[in-house]
């Protein structure tokens, strides 16, 4: 137990240390991908001060909240299939992961008949790999001009994925590429609350706080390896 809050703690500082260093002084949150993780070291992070948590698939996410209820956030990450919407509806801090119109459709349709208003990320596709979701750049304006007719679900932001390569300034070309997509739909409409960057995983957050990342979806570093 320990070990985990060291490693933890070590984590948010290496954060602070960066932001630091590219004169950053807004929030970058934290969120804990819990995948498969057993039960007891989720609620061990929960008390390290751990205040959102992630699942990429809808019924992992069911199961922590049945279990851990009000005292986190809860965020989906991964593939929603329309079917299972109905599951999370009023659940969700944020759902990370709209790739396309018909589903944020019928989140907005499935949230209206709930009387909530649901808070989401576009995914966007930026390096056009054949095996992730998402939006591609060309996509992405007649999405946006498309949500904004639609009442009860919220467009916050971008969440996008970089390859995992080990050549860096690849990865950093996507991180940028996001944040100037971002900008400029914050620009083109300042009625829409463009808060989100949701980018950086365990093997490349530090650049991704450097490009301006404001949620880091950390798993395999704050975890250990899984098998999924
Ligand atoms: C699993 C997962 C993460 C976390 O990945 P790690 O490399 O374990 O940090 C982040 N985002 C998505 C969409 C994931 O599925």
């Amino acid at each position: 137990m320990r070990d985990s809050l060291n490693n933890y703690e070590k984590i948010l500082e290496e954060i602070e240390g960066i932001k630091k260093s590219v004169g950053r002084t807004d929030d970058v949150l934290l969120l804990a991908v819990t995948k498969i993780v057993d039960e007891d070291l989720v609620r061990d992070f929960i008390g390290y001060g751990v205040t959102d948590i992630g699942e990429n698939k809808v019924q992992d996410l069911e199961k922590r909240i049945e279990v851990f209820g009000d005292s986190v956030n809860y965020h989906l990450i991964g593939t929603l299939q329309r079917n299972k919407i109905n599951k999370i509806i009023g659940k969700t801090k944020l759902i990370h992961s709209v790739d396309s119109i018909r589903l944020i459709d019928a989140i907005d349709k499935r949230s209206e008949r709930e009387g909530v208003v649901t808070d989401f990320l576009v995914q966007l596709n930026i390096s056009g790999e054949e095996t992730k979701s998402g939006f591609s750049e060309d996509e992405l304006e007649g999405f946006v001009k498309h949500i904004k007719e639609l009442k009860s679900v919220r467009l916050r932001g971008i969440m996008t994925m970089a390859p995992h390569v080990e050549d860096e300034a690849l990865i950093r070309s996507v991180f940028r590429r996001a944040r100037e997509l971002k900008e400029k739909i914050q620009n083109d409409d300042q009625s829409l609350a463009m808060d989100y960057l949701s980018m950086g995983m365990s093997h490349d957050y530090k650049i991704a706080v450097e490009e301006g990342s404001t949620i880091l979806r950390l798993g395999t570093i704050l975890f250990g390896e899984r098998n999924y």
